[in-house]
């Protein structure tokens, strides 16, 4: 298998990497293979993805040479959450690391060697703690040495290893023995510790997927009826605990009372509080029985529950979303991308600076190579000081750090974002467009008025009548075949009223997409339900239901007038309740600041939605009566007009709109389609998660230019400092390393945003 060439982009899991610009020198160096066409390694989610005609084998063996590996699939059972966060804990995983470890004892033998040496005899000619400091560096050296060496030959590329050995050696050199050791053991310690830090912020996206349970307790009926000799008092199930990935569709499934749900499946026995919170990040347990559906990784309340398994584990919710936000994660945003190839020519410039800062001063002004005797550092020290600053890693480091964190914290609360780039797009949003009905609204409108043409009641009393029925009954017929929303009510006001079988379902039905439905009834009428739209003006009919239709819209509902042949013959009114969240979703929009415009947009007519907005309050500015098409116009103007537009709707019939959008949010998500068009899927239904979103990807903004602008001024201040021969070597370790930490503990705070 590991031979097979490859057609499809072949993905590898890579060990090894401590530092951001690992990444770019396995990506250099993979390009250099033949047949490959792209590389792409993210150090965030230690992934690796290789386009073109190229064998495991040969990417295995590329990878050992630069001194990688190729990281076996973690196996699933061990996959649990891993809490790096005591202090024993931390000291263990640094132990972990063999250069580490190597730098540790020489530090020991060093200190020690500092004590006892100094009394000694010299040996041949040279002090025993200089022979013990060349051993360090020599010991501790090595293994820094051959990676830099590794990245140069096969990856042609010139990396912070080779510099801090070039460095160490000329340090050597010029008798400064006592400073290479402290560089190298300061710079091991730095790369373990970037090492642990990057393990935490991909700790998180593990626990995502370590949410589903291993196994679940599968309950089956005995094939025979040996009813005498069953321990189990006679009935002939019994349970067996299987590993999920052995589940399929149909299994029934035992969950006990506070335990995690281990697939999607639908509830045949029992009621009980689901603790979704861990999925969707609705923090109130919802109440689920019988014939509701339950997901994956959700927490189960106080009662037993039977569940009817509806999804195979691996096409399971958590499946879909620990795959998506790995899938964003080791994507790279434009911004990424731009940071890398400004690293790949950075380090090269700086190390060029470095030869001038020596060869400039001391050839062309006579300036002094060595130290002097007051201790004025000579220009080559000067130069070397330089090329440990030229490590790029902080500046590599600070924006996937900080996406990842942003994603995954995001992911936890229930907010999937693609990726990268869909993060920082978010950010420039300046415009919210809604889709009223199912995303400002339940989407579930409610039949309150009917009133046939004919009605034989006055205008106040317009209830029950035969004609009312009928009207009723005809547009149910219609509507049968509608998946719209309005078509659940009428066809749902159609059988409360008992009268859903006066026609069969009708036929030819015809679709016509933000007006309404037609179609022939069996007795040939032709019948259409639908808005003002939908109709020619000069059908009979109108004069006497106009008052009342407009009667209806002025208490706030959605008008639907009913057609038989050319002639109206009623209409039908509905009202859809507003969703919980909307009110505290646009007040906090409103809070925001650079501040957000938001908009409604609806196929429904104009006084219906004005008062929509009105009871909602806070949206400023209501776009009624559109078609299908008219809304992605609407769109369009929105981002030519106020710029970056974003669009929520429920993903199912809005996925034009949330595509053309710059942002496309869909609402209660988990559907594939919302999953598939949306950049941003919310898990829960509530749209408070909106402004949550903006906030969390203006954050991560903000932090990203912060890290790009401490890493380059911490560099900028060294090479201030170097030139004039202040900063000494171990100075410049300790910020290079120090500026790697800081950007990745700044990153890191996004894990706690919200
Ligand atoms: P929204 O923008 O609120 O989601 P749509 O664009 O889906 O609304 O529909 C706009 C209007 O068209 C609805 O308010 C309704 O009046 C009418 N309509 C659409 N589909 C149907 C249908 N199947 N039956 C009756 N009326 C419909
Ligand atoms: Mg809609």
């Amino acid at each position: 298998m590991s031979d097979g060439v490859s057609h499809e982009p072949l993905k590898v899991k890579i060990a090894g990497m401590d530092c951001g610009s690992c990444a770019i020198t396995i990506e250099n160096s993979m390009r250099q293979l033949p047949g490959v066409e792209s590389a792409s390694v993210s150090f965030a989610t230690e992934s690796m993805e290789i386009d073109g005609e190229v064998s495991l084998a040969d990417i295995e063996s590329r990878l050992i040479e630069l001194g990688y590996r190729v990281a076996a699939e973690e196996p699933k059972a061990q996959l649990q959450i891993i809490e790096r966060r005591g202090l024993s804990s931390f000291l263990e995983f640094l132990w972990q690391q063999p250069p580490l470890r190597r730098a540790l004892l020489v530090a020991v033998a060093v200190i020690g060697g500092l004590v006892f040496l100094p009394d000694m005899a010299p040996v041949a000619g040279i002090e025993p703690l200089t022979w013990l400091l060349g051993a360090a560096v020599v010991i501790a050296g090595t293994p820094v040495f051959l990676k830099g060496l590794r990245a140069l030959i096969f990856a042609r590329r010139v990396t912070i290893d080779l510099l801090m050995a070039v460095a160490c050696i000329g340090a050597v050199g010029i008798g400064e023995t006592g400073e290479a050791v402290t560089v190298i053991l300061l710079f091991t310690l730095g790369e373990a510790l970037e090492a642990f830090s990057a393990e935490r912020a991909r700790d998180s996206l593990r626990s995502l997927m370590a949410l589903q349970p291993q196994e679940a307790t599968v309950l089956r009926v005995h094939a025979e009826n040996h009813g005498h000799d069953d321990a189990h008092q006679g009935d002939h199930e019994h349970q067996v605990v299987l590993p999920v990935e052995q589940i399929r569709v149909g299994d029934r499934v035992l969950v006990r009372p506070a335990q995690r749900i281990p697939v999607d499946g639908e509830i045949l026995n029992g009621t009980s509080s689901i603790n979704q919170a861990p999925v969707t990040g609705e923090s109130v347990p919802v109440r689920k029985t019988v014939g509701d559906e339950v997901m994956a990784g959700t927490v189960n309340g106080e009662a037993a529950l039977e569940v009817r398994v509806t999804r195979e584990s691996s096409e399971g919710t958590i499946a879909r979303i620990a795959k998506l936000v790995e899938q964003a994660q080791a994507q790279k945003s434009p911004q990424e991308r731009f940071i890398d190839r400004f690293a790949r020519w950075y380090t090269p410039a700086v190390v060029l600076l470095a030869a001038l800062v020596v060869a400039i001063p001391v050839a062309a002004f006579g300036a002094p190579l060595l130290d002097a005797a007051d201790g004025t550092r000579g220009w080559l020290y000067r130069g070397l000081t330089l090329l440990i600053i030229a490590c790029p890693c902080a500046l590599v480091i600070s924006i996937p750090v900080t996406v990842v964190s942003g994603l995954t914290r995001l992911a936890n609360l229930g907010v999937l974002v693609k990726g990268g780039a869909q993060l920082d797009r978010l950010a420039d949003v300046r415009v919210v467009a809604f889709d009223k009905t199912g995303t400002l609204t339940h989407g579930r409108p409610q039949v309150t008025g009917i009133r046939a043409n004919e009605c034989a009641h006055p205008a106040d009393q317009n209830d029950e009548c035969n004609s009312c029925d009928d009207v009723v009954a005809a547009a149910a017929a219609v509507e049968r075949a509608s998946e719209h929303p309005v078509a659940h009510a009428i066809v749902k006001a159609a059988g409360e009223r008992q009268v859903a079988h006066r026609f069969e379902t009708a036929e030819q039905v015809a679709a016509h997409p933000g007006r309404g439905v037609s179609g022939q009834l069996s007795n040939g009428v032709k019948v259409a339900v639908g808005s003002s739209e939908l109709f020619a003006d000069d059908m009979r009919g109108w004069e006497e239901i106009s008052p009342h239709a407009q009667a209806g819209r002025d208490s706030g509902e959605t008008v639907m007038y009913v057609a038989r042949d050319d002639r109206v013959v009623g209409y039908i009114g509905v009202q859809d309740e507003i969703r919980e969240a909307t009110r505290d979703a646009l007040e906090q929009l409103d809070a925001l600041t650079p501040s957000v415009d938001t908009v409604m947009l609806t196929g429904d007519n104009r006084q219906a939605a004005e008062r929509v907005a009105g009871t909602i309050g806070g949206i400023d500015e209501v776009r009624a009566e559109l078609l299908p098409d008219e809304k992605l116009q609407a769109i369009e103007t929105l981002r030519e007009a106020r710029g970056a537009t974003a669009m929520v709707g429920d993903g199912i019939n809005d996925a034009p709109a949330l595509a053309r959008a710059d942002i496309g949010i869909a609402v209660g998500g988990g559907t594939a389609q919302a999953m598939e068009t949306a950049d941003v899927v919310l898990m829960q239904d509530d749209l408070s998660q909106v402004p949550l979103a903006l906030r969390v990807a203006r954050k991560s903004r903000h932090l990203i230019k912060q890290n790009i602008a401490l890493s380059l001024g911490l560099k900028l201040a060294f090479l201030a400092l170097a030139v004039p021969g202040i900063a000494t070597l171990w100075m410049a370790v300790v910020a290079d390393v120090g500026a790697t930490l800081l950007v990745t503990l700044n990153g890191m705070r996004m894990l706690r945003q919200s």
